[in-house]
């Protein structure tokens, strides 16, 4: 009999639902029926293409309270905040479907003097099957950051869900294969890490992996054996850089929420502030009093839930307990906040920045505060992380300055997370947080390769690529790049 896995509500350990645990013959399954869809779905006319997907978004907008519901059991999450989610995950595959074709159209060149007899175009042409592997804290925002814009382009799609959310990625593809009135284009393929292991070594043309960086330094080495190309969206331990000009309310009500929501288990989620010294204790003291309000607990009344990976809670007691013993003081919270399934919000000040709670991402509704003389403190400290995802930058006058000294993919100026919901920009990071694109121009460009097309458009009198060329064109060739100083065009 096949082997099967349980997803469970994280809330009360009670079984979700069973899966199917595949096998590495089952994804290859699953990767030849959406080869064989692949020649229709990349053939069909981007016009087509926008319909099946616009209806994909309508579909789960008309579905949402269903959606969010499965998505809260799964995750443990409120239901307003799953709404949110795939709210914003409805608006990306809209504005795929709708960009795709502008933005993959193909483009001109100039051929320059020497080829001036030439038509120059390159071509943006699907890749295949593209294999999708996802994480369980934004199950259906997440993956389709990188299925809406890999279908858009013209890829058919194979995902692996998270283990914690395999019904989610199940009704993902259901609601897509009823827009589309096609089951082959979007497979799906459940199981535990050995699935998605089995998916990067599948003859998939590339993997767009969204998961910890511990996971992706995995997905790369089994990409490498086949040289398969590979989107790499991996964790973060976001900055938050709060200037003397901020307004400190709105970076206090805007940090707390970054830090705590979805019981902190956001990739893009504050880990940790820097603030400018002369106003940190107000900015401590708004945040402390925002954070003491809200609380963790059943997903129906609280304001976030638990954490939906049993595995973290021990996570976040060591970062909390290493930080203390380093010399970090609490303002708000201790290790007794932390009783399993919940934690409640910990504010962590003046942590080392040599602790974990720094170093590492805690993955928790925590939040470590650190004062700071000035702007350049700030930003060296924000730059020192091995992560370089998002940040966020409060200052009334200086954000912009600051904002591009950050090394990282992802900067919001007096808000939080904005750049996630804005489907026109591409979202990703630096160092540890991975490599390659999604969402915007730059996220349906990753799903595609470039074809340079050349074409005579009528034969030149100086024959260049012939064993019939004379010293005089060579000598020709070089008085004119002589004359032109290197310019051809
Ligand atoms: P994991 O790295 O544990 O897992 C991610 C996915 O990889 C899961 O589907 C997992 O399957 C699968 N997987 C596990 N082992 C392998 C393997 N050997 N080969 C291939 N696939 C494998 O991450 P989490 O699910 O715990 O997600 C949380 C992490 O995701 C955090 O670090 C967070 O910061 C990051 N994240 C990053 C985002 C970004 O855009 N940069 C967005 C959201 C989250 P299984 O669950 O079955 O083990």
């Amino acid at each position: 009999m096949a082997k099967t896995f349980h997803s469970y509500n994280p809330v009360n350990n009670e079984i979700v639902g069973t899966y199917p645990a595949m096998s590495s013959k089952d994804v290859a399954a699953a990767v030849a029926i959406a080869d064989r869809a692949f020649p229709s779905w990349s053939q069909a006319s981007a016009r087509a293409r926008r319909k099946v997907l616009l209806e994909f978004s309508a579909l789960m907008l008309k579905e949402i309270d269903q959606l969010a519901d499965l998505v809260s059991l799964e995750t443990g999450k409120p239901h307003s905040d799953a709404k949110l989610e795939i709210a914003l995950a409805a608006h990306h595959i809209a504005w795929a479907a709708r960009n795709a074709e502008s933005l993959l159209r193909e483009s001109r060149r100039s051929p320059g003097l020497l080829m001036a007899n030439m038509f120059v175009a390159v071509e943006r042409s699907p890749l295949g099957v593209v294999g999708v592997i996802g994480p369980w804290n934004y199950p259906v925002f997440t993956p389709i950051g990188s299925i809406a814009y890999a279908l858009a382009a013209g890829n058919t799609v194979v995902f692996k869900p998270s283990e914690y959310t395999p019904g989610v990625g199940i009704v993902l593809a259901d609601l897509f294969a009823r827009a589309a009135n096609d089951e082959e284009i979007f497979q799906v393929v459940t199981g535990l890490g050995d699935t998605g292991a089995a998916l990067c070594t599948s003859g998939v043309k590339k993997v767009a992996f969204t998961g910890s960086t511990a996971t992706a330094k995995k997905v790369a080495a089994l990409c490498a054996q086949s040289l398969t190309p590979l989107i790499a969206e991996c964790g973060g331990k976001d900055p938050v850089i709060v200037a003397s000009d901020a307004d400190i309310a709105r970076a206090a009500d805007a940090t707390v929420w970054s830090a705590m929501s979805n019981a902190g288990q956001t990739c893009i989620g504050a880990e940790r502030v820097y603030v400018d010294e002369k106003i940190a204790d107000i900015f401590i003291a708004k945040v402390v009093a925002i954070a003491s309000e809200i609380s963790a607990g059943d997903p129906s009344s609280a304001n976030y839930g638990p954490a939906t990976m049993p595995t973290q809670i021990a996570v976040i007691q060591s970062h909390v307990k290493d930080a203390i013993k380093k010399g970090g003081t609490l303002a708000l919270g201790s290790l007794k906040s932390i009783k399993a399934p919940f934690v409640q919000p910990i504010i962590l000040l003046d942590v080392p920045e040599n602790s974990r709670a720094i170093t590492d991402e805690t993955f928790g509704p925590t939040l470590v505060i650190n004062r700071v003389s000035n702007m350049n403190e700030a930003i060296a400290l924000a730059n020192a992380s091995r992560y370089g995802l998002g940040a966020s930058v409060w200052s009334r006058r200086g954000g912009r300055a600051i904002a591009s000294e950050l090394n990282c993919g992802m900067v919001a100026i007096n808000s939080t997370i904005s750049f996630a919901s804005v489907a026109s920009v591409p979202f990703g990071g630096t160092k540890d947080s991975g490599y390659g694109r999604i969402h915007g121009p730059e996220g349906l460009l990753e799903f595609t390769y470039p074809r340079s097309v050349v074409r005579a458009r009528f034969q030149m009198p100086l024959a260049i690529t012939s064993f019939n060329r004379k010293n005089s064109t060579d000598r020709l060739i070089v008085k004119v790049l002589k004359l032109m100083r290197g310019r051809l065009s």
